[in-house]
């Protein structure tokens, strides 16, 4: 590293920023401030999650050239906690600080035709796909990868940017509703369940892995992570944590990143989609491991070792969206029923600091730990009844 760079590691005591400020941002301030670091988030909304909890909070757009600069004054590093920020401003910041993960990898990830090309290099299998950049393109797509569906390169999240097509002709329709713009075709799968492992890689190339979580999507937005031992067989879960690790050694990666999987009928696995920071499905390791994913991003960033992390309970998390705030026939605004839900043995309660409450908005999540998976599961079944959600399949 040059020596503009300032020298490694960087110690608490210093100023750690982060590029957006929503809950994952949030819960990196909070992971870097027990730590004895200083922090700053720039994000151009006054109310963000971050910006309301951190040391500095500089409210401008992410491709603000004078944001920027402030937020590169304050900080002795940067991370981001949002793969959209623009990669371009990223490499702006790494001109002056050390930033992970670095531009490159962000952009990989920001786009998935780019994305599944780095899954085969790492020789990890995805579904079967096409790319649609070009209306020869769209003409060509094979009837195998029908049904299928049609996701926009760029900027999708939580099933946004996603429509399921039957038929060729559903599929130019389809197209024509993005606007033409760059997506990929991919054939729809028979999922038996869906898997995501989170993973840590230091700038000395260590890579540390949290055990595979087994999660369940609710309309494209994750509603449930479930992690034990007893959530999946070994084999999978050794086969995603490789993969994992692949996909990150092969971009030179640094920082956290979570890799998502589908996993087939006959056992086996593709990877879906990658995360270039802490995922959502990884809230659990705050409770129920002995380091947590943010932890791990402060210690990646800050160029500190890395410990393997140690799972030491069973864990249930559930996300709570905006719904909850709303009886389920109409808009009229409810209070959830926390007082009952936090009288339960193990519940953990992570409200983000959201003013507004709309359906389908991440506002919260809850994990339950304890002694074994039975019991923790039992306790989530309870929970989700008492708070009108679906059962804990
Ligand atoms: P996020 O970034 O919030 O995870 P996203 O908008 O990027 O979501 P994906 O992860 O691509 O969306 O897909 C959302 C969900 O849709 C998946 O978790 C899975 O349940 C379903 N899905 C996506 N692709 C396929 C596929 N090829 N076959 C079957 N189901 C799929
Ligand atoms: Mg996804």
């Amino acid at each position: 590293m040059s020596s503009n760079h300032g020298d490694l590691p960087i110690l608490p005591g210093a100023t750690l920023g982060v590029l957006g400020g929503g809950q994952l941002g949030r819960m990196f301030v909070h992971a870097a401030q027990r730590m004895g670091y200083f922090t700053a988030v720039l994000d151009p909304d006054a109310d963000s999650p971050a910006g309301r909890v951190s040391h500095h909070h500089i409210h401008t757009d992410y491709g603000d050239v004078d944001g920027l600069a402030r937020l590169a004054g304050l900080a002795d590093a940067v991370t981001t906690e949002f793969e959209n920020v623009p990669a371009p401003s990223l490499e702006h910041l790494a001109v002056a600080r050390p930033v992970a993960p670095a531009a490159p990898a962000i952009a990989i990830a920001q786009d998935r035709i780019a994305e599944k090309a780095h899954f085969g290099r790492c020789g990890v299998a995805c579904a079967p796909y096409a790319a649609i950049e070009t209306a020869a393109q769209l003409a060509a797509v094979e009837d195998r990868l029908l049904p299928g569906i049609l996701k926009t390169a760029r900027l999708g999240y939580d099933g946004k940017g996603q429509q399921r097509v039957r038929t060729h002709a559903e599929l130019v329709d389809a197209w024509q509703a993005t606007g033409c713009v760059p997506c990929v075709l991919e054939q729809l799968l028979p999922l038996d369940f869906e898997c995501s492992v989170i993973v840590a890689r230091g700038r000395d190339g260590q890579v540390v892995h949290f055990p595979p979580q087994r999660n369940l999507h609710r309309d494209g937005i994750l509603a449930v992570t479930e992690v034990h031992p007893q959530n999946m067989p070994k084999t999978v879960a050794q086969a995603a944590i490789t993969g994992a690790k692949n996909i990150a050694n092969g971009l030179g990666y640094v920082g956290v990143l979570c890799v998502e999987f589908f996993v087939l009928a006959d056992g086996s696995l593709v990877v879906n989609e990658m995360a270039p920071r802490p995922h959502n499905s990884g809230h659990y390791t705050m409770e129920a491991c002995d380091v947590s994913q943010f932890e791990l991003q402060v210690r990646t960033l800050a160029g500190l070792p890395l410990a393997m992390p140690r799972q030491h309970s069973p864990a249930v998390m559930l996300n709570l969206l905006g719904d909850l705030w709303f009886s389920a026939g109409d808009d009229t605004p409810v209070s959830p029923r926390w007082s009952e839900v936090l009288a339960l043995p193990g519940a953990h309660l992570h409200l983000y600091g959201k003013i507004e409450p709309r359906r389908g908005r991440k506002m919260g999540h809850l994990t339950f730990t304890g002694a074994d998976a039975g019991q923790v599961r039992a306790i989530a079944s309870q929970v989700a009844l008492l708070l009108g959600l679906p059962p804990v399949a």
